[in-house]
């Protein structure tokens, strides 16, 4: 009956986890998986987000099913959270959110009502992207192409190449855009070159389909959010996913949301009951207990500015990391520019090596990253940043 059916070759980014699992040698160092680690090596418990889940347990009660559309309170914090309490697309109602089953449940319900209601259209990704990307799309039935994004030679952005294979594009087509924090080079747009977009987009009219999964480890809470807030204030129709797996360090909780921004409050209405359908006739409703403590959380000003301070230090954390980091391998390899350490935003950086430069870090020296260079920052420690960097730079030397 199913012998037809070949073999699952595993995601490459897990299946390398489960390779480090495996490992025996006692110092290894895993900066392969997209997770926040601590000094200690720990995933944090965050302590707003503990106090917010003990006041959520207090109310024990009942277990409903939340709406198809997921909590009414979680939806509105989410909004305010994106777009700032007083933006004027919350106000004129043109934002369409629905709760889901993390950032990935967002871009797949997404993915879905485009291709329900855009069946033509196509969807064009950064070169390159995070790998689930692709699938996520393909799977919902778009065809995927790439955008030029990432820049080898100096390790930054393309942008007048991107810029002009969007102009290019035909009227309709969606184009996913890393808000901030890109996974996986960590280059990101700068204001002014969102500015630029914002004509490119409108004039070409093309939908734009944001994923935000890492507000907070780029600039700041606020600073993140630019490219949502900009592309909303130009009045623009577009996307955005938003995650909670790694600023609230909830990831095993699947909390994220999917916002539309739509062009008029009765449009946003049209659009909210067919997301609601289409999460109906995929998982019916998204579960409650994630839901119940971003909303506690985002909904005290107390929790919500100590979470802030948290999060703040986690991105300085990952800040001095690459400071580290660019010391000691700018020092161990003279003539070379490692600047891009230091200005590639947010959790990833795209270190530049080899996938045979990969593997000897990871068979000599026991330090995971991707095969495609990719090295998550946020996994270097004060304990293992020195022996990092000592690594690479052997790789990179010879
Ligand atoms: N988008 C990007 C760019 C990501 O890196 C990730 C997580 N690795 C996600 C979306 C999905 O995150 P989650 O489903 O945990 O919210």
């Amino acid at each position: 009956m199913f012998a037809h059916i070949p073999p699952y070759a595993g995601d490459p980014i897990l299946s390398l986890n489960e390779d480090f699992q495996k490992d025996p040698r006692a110092d290894k160092i895993n900066l392969s998986i997209g997770i926040y680690f601590d000094d200690e090596g720990r995933i944090p418990v965050m302590a707003a987000v503990r106090e917010a889940e003990q006041r959520v347990a207090q109310q024990t009660g009942p277990k409903p099913y939340l709406p198809m559309e997921g909590l009414a309170a979680f939806r509105t914090e989410v909004q305010k959270l994106l777009f700032g309490a007083d933006h004027a697309a919350l106000a004129e109602g043109r934002v369409a959110t629905i709760q889901s089953v993390g950032s990935s449940g967002g871009l797949k319900v997404g993915a879905d009502f485009i291709k329900q209601w855009f069946p033509d259209a196509a969807i064009w990704v950064s070169d390159p992207t995070w790998d689930n990307h692709k699938a996520v799309f393909e799977g919902a039935g778009l065809t995927v192409n790439t955008y030029p994004y990432y820049d080898a030679a100096t390790g930054g952005l393309r942008f007048d190449a991107m810029l002009a294979a969007l102009r290019e594009l035909p009227a309709r087509s969606v184009v996913l855009l890393h808000a901030c924090c890109h996974n996986p080079t960590g280059v990101d747009l700068t204001p002014a070159q969102w500015e630029a977009l914002i004509p490119v987009l409108r004039e070409r009219e093309l939908l734009a389909f944001l994923d935000l999964a890492y507000q907070g480890f780029g600039d700041g809470m606020d600073q993140d959010a630019f490219a949502v807030r900009a592309l909303a204030s130009a009045g623009l129709a577009f996307f955005v996913a938003n995650s909670f797996s790694k600023s609230m360090s909830v990831y095993g909780e699947r909390c994220g949301a999917l916002s539309v921004v739509c062009p008029s409050k009765a449009e946003a209405a049209l659009v909210l009951g067919q997301l609601k359908f289409t999460v109906r006739r995929n998982y019916s409703n998204p579960p409650m207990h994630g839901g119940q403590i971003v909303a506690t959380l985002l909904g005290s000003p107390e929790l919500r500015s100590a979470w802030a301070l948290e999060l703040d230090a986690m991105r300085e954390r990952i800040q001095a990391m690459r400071k580290q980091l660019h010391a000691i391998v700018s020092a161990k390899v003279p003539g070379r520019d490692f600047g891009y350490f230091l200005t590639q935003r947010g959790m990833f950086s795209y270190t530049g090596l080899t996938p045979q430069q990969v593997d000897r870090l990871r068979e000599e020296f026991g330090v995971y990253i991707l095969r495609s260079g990719r090295m998550c920052v946020a996994g270097l420690n004060s304990h293992n940043v020195e022996r990092t960097a000592q690594a690479m730079a052997a790789v990179l030397a010879d």
